[in-house]
């Protein structure tokens, strides 16, 4: 028995199913929206080739494709500007491309050429991948994907545009160009084009599955809250600089409870915000270990350097004022200070580092203890206070 499948369907049928798994995979992972335009621009080329196939000769079908050729590469265009995170399309540049594909709306039941009806949606086409190429070169830096984006990107727009002319023979109509009406151009420069499309569409794919491996990855290193190392990061990065010798500062903010009690968490929530950021201006490596407890890794920083910066840090985060607390109720963070490398371990610098964080605390807050000699760094201006 012979089974005889329409080439048109199966290729309906794959693109459907493809654009139904980039809008699955869109949903389940919620990163970006460059999935739901690639899912769009799918569905756009999948109706394509069912009216190609079957309604290509009538003048709805000749609508649908003004329609559905153009607005297929507003999605892939929208989709590539969100896989390199720049803004899609805005007003001006869809109402270029709206008056275009009405122009050319329009010209079929004035009973213009198809030809000349050709022409105008297909300028939408180029006209919209033109200014996502132009958003795309402004980008300062481009890594290796997406400067093969951006070339695939040229490459298919300036095929659609030599392929203006010969639009008609997809529609098999003549054009008015003896020499394109010849088999070569359909098998040779329309296959050629298919090919540079899909080309660009894997690329597409593949830029936005490093995408959203980067985010997942970034998720599962940084703290959500402070952006900082989590702890698991933080850990694994003072592993490696274990062979090198520097400081370990231990923080925990002062009271934190009375905040969250009297503010509010929402207030709690921008008091460890600020906190870790002012960490990230002193240090490379600063890590949020749980609640309000935090510490920071300075590679080739000696101890007493250390202390230094850790009592810079007090200050600036002691001076500090969040408008819901009030000029009055001061914050204040302590920490505890101890080097590695010369002979001690990360492990035991942790371990003294937080030895001498527990110091500072009994010794009432708000103030810098070194692991060796358990002596207090405190500012003049503290001392004045
Ligand atoms: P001490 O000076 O001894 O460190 O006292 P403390 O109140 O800072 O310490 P304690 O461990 O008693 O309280 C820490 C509080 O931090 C308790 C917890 O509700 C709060 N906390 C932990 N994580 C978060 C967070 O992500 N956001 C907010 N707003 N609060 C948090
Ligand atoms: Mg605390
Ligand atoms: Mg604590």
């Amino acid at each position: 028995m012979q089974i005889l499948v329409d080439l048109h369907l199966v290729v309906f049928g794959l693109l459907s199913a493809l654009a139904a798994i980039c809008v699955a995979v869109h949903i389940a992972l919620k990163a970006g929206s460059a999935l739901a335009w690639l899912a769009a621009t799918l569905a756009c080329v999948g109706a394509e080739t069912l009216v190609f196939r079957y309604a290509a000769q009538s003048d709805a079908g000749i609508a649908a494709i003004s329609l559905l050729v153009p607005l297929a590469y507003l999605c892939a265009g929208n989709a590539i500007r969100q896989s390199l995170k720049l803004e899609i399309a805005n007003g001006r540049q869809l109402w270029v491309f709206a008056g275009l594909i009405g122009l050319s709306l329009l010209m079929i039941p004035a009973g213009a050429p198809i030809f000349y009806q050709c022409i105008p949606f297909q300028l939408a086409g180029v006209y919209i991948f033109y200014e996502a190429i132009r958003i795309q070169m402004r980008q300062r830096y481009r890594s290796l994907i997406d400067n093969a984006l951006l070339l695939l990107c040229f490459c298919s727009m300036i095929g659609v545009a030599i392929r203006a002319p010969m639009f008609p023979l997809l529609l098999g109509e003549p054009t008015p160009f003896q020499v394109m009406n010849v088999d070569i151009f359909e098998s040779i420069f329309i296959n050629a084009l298919s090919l540079l499309t899909s080309g660009l569409a894997i690329l597409l794919v593949a830029k936005i599955v490093a995408n959203v491996i980067a985010l997942h990855k970034h998720r599962a290193e940084h703290d959500d809250l402070t952006g900082l190392l989590n702890r698991r990061m933080f850990d694994e990065v003072a592993k490696q600089v274990e062979e090198v010798a520097g400081s370990v500062v231990m923080c925990d903010i002062d009271r934190f409870k009375t905040v969250n009690d009297v503010h509010g968490h929402q207030v709690g929530d921008d008091v460890i915000r600020t906190f870790a950021f002012i960490l990230t201006l002193y240090g490379d490596y600063a890590g949020r270990m749980g609640g309000e407890e935090f510490a920071l890794l300075l590679v080739d920083t000696p101890q007493e350097e250390a202390a230094l910066i850790a009592e810079a840090i007090r200050l600036e985060f002691h001076q500090f004022r969040h408008p819901a607390i009030g000029e009055e109720a001061a914050l204040s963070a302590s920490f505890g200070v101890a080097s590695f490398g010369g002979g001690q371990n990360m492990k035991t610098a942790f371990q003294q580092a937080d030895k001498a964080l527990y110091r500072a605390k009994k010794r009432g807050r708000n103030q810098v203890c070194r692991e060796e000699t358990s002596s207090s760094v405190r500012s003049g201006l503290e001392k004045a206070a």
